[in-house]
């Protein structure tokens, strides 16, 4: 397989550790990361997967993935670092592939004088894992500025899809049941003032900074928000900030995040969001639901 990975133009990591391409700096080896340089080489790659009947799975940053600690017999595909391009298809649309990072995305329409992505500077994903779940933050989300999404049919067709066909609900799309790979996005935005455009980032920067752990790997919120409340705040009143399990710890700083403090497994994860669910079910009534993917 690394022989015929190598006509495409790609990077092949080999028996790879995959704390190195997870922001909770956690999960066990997979055979291959593959990083496609371009479309062309990830479709060949795809087809390739395909005839041999290979195992793979995608990643985007791996910032919303907790990766297992058994090692992965197939092959994690990983957009960053490879389809990187984005462009401005019109005066305010910009085509965006999936493997850019979401604060270079939000630093082009700086550029370009237009607002609309303003809170998704601080989120760091990729423009496909975001779009795979409707990313969001301080009341912004990635449904308010897609307009229409190109992706990849598991029969291998390419389909630009209307965003209002793509069911963008809370942390949810298409793409969360589907099996599609997003290609790219278009994304409109409306003209605004640039001074004002940074000042938005840089204060909602300043508003992650103060009240996220930063300085510890994690994926972010662990828990979607449930229908009553939110899910740091029952976390919270449970009396569970700072409760362990091996190296997961619930952040001090942030109820809502579980943090690696330095030596935590998947299944310490796994099982500490086993006692916060059940403490909170049994406390409040209230079922929390994983916002993290488990991969594979
Ligand atoms: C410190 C921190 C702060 C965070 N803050 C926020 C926040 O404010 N708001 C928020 O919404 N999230 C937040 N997150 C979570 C995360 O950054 C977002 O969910 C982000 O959108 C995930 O993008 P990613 O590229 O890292 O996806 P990954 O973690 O790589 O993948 C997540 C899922 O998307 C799928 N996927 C990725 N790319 C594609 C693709 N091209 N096609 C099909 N499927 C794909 C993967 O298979 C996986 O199932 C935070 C995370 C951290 C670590």
């Amino acid at each position: 397989m690394h022989n015929r990975l190598a006509q495409f133009n790609c990077t092949v990591l080999c028996d790879e550790p995959m704390r190195k391409h997870t922001s909770f700096r956690i999960g066990g080896k997979a055979k291959y990361v593959v990083i496609p340089q371009d479309e062309q080489a990830l479709l060949g790659i795809l087809q390739l997967f395909k005839e041999e009947n290979f195992p793979f799975l995608i990643i985007g940053n791996g910032s919303n993935v907790l990766f297992a600690d058994e090692d992965y017999d197939g092959a994690v595909i990983q957009l960053t670092d490879g389809l990187t391009q984005m462009k401005l298809v019109e005066d305010n649309l910009i085509y965006c592939e999936a493997g850019v990072i979401l604060a270079r995305l939000a630093m082009f329409a700086l550029e370009n004088g237009l607002t609309g992505l303003e809170f998704a500077h601080g989120i760091p994903g990729s423009v496909g894992g975001a779009v795979f779940m409707n990313a969001g933050a301080y009341g912004g989300e990635i449904k308010d500025c897609v307009v229409a999404v190109r992706h990849l049919t598991p029969e291998g067709e390419i389909l630009v899809t209307d965003a209002k066909d793509l069911f963008f609900t809370y942390r949810h799309t298409s793409f969360t049941e589907n099996n599609h790979l997003i290609l790219g996005a278009f994304f409109r935005l409306a003209n605004g003032d640039k001074t004002e455009i940074r000042a938005r980032m840089d204060e909602l920067i300043q508003k992650r900074r103060t009240s996220q752990p930063l300085e510890l790997p994690s994926a972010g919120s662990t828990f979607k928000r449930p229908p009553e409340g939110y899910a740091a705040a029952h976390i919270d009143e449970c009396g569970l900030k700072g409760r362990s399990v091996g190296g997961a710890q619930v952040s001090t700083k942030h109820a809502g995040f579980v943090v690696n403090t330095g030596s935590a497994t998947a299944q310490d994860v796994k099982d500490l969001m086993k006692v916060i669910q059940d403490t909170v079910q049994a406390e409040h009534g209230v079922l929390l639901e994983p916002e993290v993917v488990f991969l594979p």
